[in-house]
């Protein structure tokens, strides 16, 4: 797999670089199981020259990936500042706004690691982008499919949302660039809200949709005009309650009359979503 980073490499070389600077070693990560917990990066109490990182090993092999390089980031980011980081399953993974800023960093750093932004541009500008396609670009980067659709979101010139339901509620959603530029938001139908009527996301029959249904834009996003058209995609995960949603609008032009999407621009990569309305949402 030589699209994917080798982590062991980056932990032993890490030392003998600048962004190692007064560390002898990093040792090799190690499992520690325990339901609570996703990944802990420590300082050893009696030598200090060495640090070392601990995961769980319950949890699939593409998330203790980026677990370890989300450790590896506090390391490079935080170490002068905490002896050790404790990461829970929410700190980890979904970069989402409520989390402390150090958080939101190292996930950050691992998806940048994890999933080089110019291979990826290279990859979803050259081909019609469908579950199966972004299902396959994760493979090769041995991530998981919502850690590479949170990445490709960021990298995407379509208008594209992203949403993650938690037993049937909102637990996340995040918004293209051009999506946001024209105001493509859905439907808010409650708090948390819940997938509207008549989509793939709202019809338990339905687990897998990778190829995608084109139907209405309007049915998600009430703001759309009526001739707009998008395609839905959905994933369940194992465990069924956990259900993303996938979204590819139209292209539309941006609603000049409302410069408001300006201020977005300013803010961190990371501010992009809303999340359980919980947020302001920056309109
Ligand atoms: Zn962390």
């Amino acid at each position: 797999m030589p699209d994917a980073i080798d982590l062991e490499v980056v932990r032993q070389m890490l030392p003998t670089t600048p962004y190692g600077t007064g560390v002898r070693e990093i040792r090799p990560p190690v499992q520690f199981n325990d339901d609570a917990f996703e990944g802990m990066l420590a300082r050893d109490p009696n030598d200090h020259e060495v640090w070392g990182i601990a995961y769980n090993g319950k949890s699939r092999p593409e998330r203790q990936r980026f677990t370890i390089a989300h450790e590896l980031g506090h390391f490079i980011l935080h170490r002068s500042r905490q002896q050790s980081f404790n990461c829970d399953k929410q700190s980890v993974h979904t970069g989402i706004d409520t989390l402390r800023d150090i958080e939101r960093e190292a996930d950050d750093f691992a998806s940048n690691l994890l999933m080089p932004g110019d291979l990826l541009r290279a990859w979803i500008s050259s081909q019609r982008i469908d579950f199966h396609v972004l299902g396959d670009i994760a493979k090769r980067f041995q991530v998981s499919l919502e850690a590479l659709c949170i990445r490709y979101i960021k990298f995407t010139t379509e208008r594209a949302i992203l949403v993650y339901w938690d037993n049937g509620y909102v637990k996340y959603e995040w918004r293209s660039g051009s999506a946001r530029r024209t105001r493509a938001r859905i439907r808010r139908n409650g708090d948390p809200a819940e997938p509207p009527l008549g989509t793939l996301a709202a019809d338990a029959s339905i687990t897998q949709e990778w190829d995608g249904t084109e139907m209405s834009a309007a049915i998600w996003c009430p703001e759309e005009a009526q001739h707009m058209k998008l395609r839905e995609f959905k994933h369940t995960f194992g465990a069924r309650d956990r259900v993303l949603t996938l979204l590819l609008l139209e292209s539309a032009e941006p609603r000049s009359w409302d410069r408001s999407w300006q201020d977005e621009e300013s803010f961190d990569s990371f501010d992009q979503f809303v999340t359980n309305g919980q947020l302001p949402d920056r309109r």
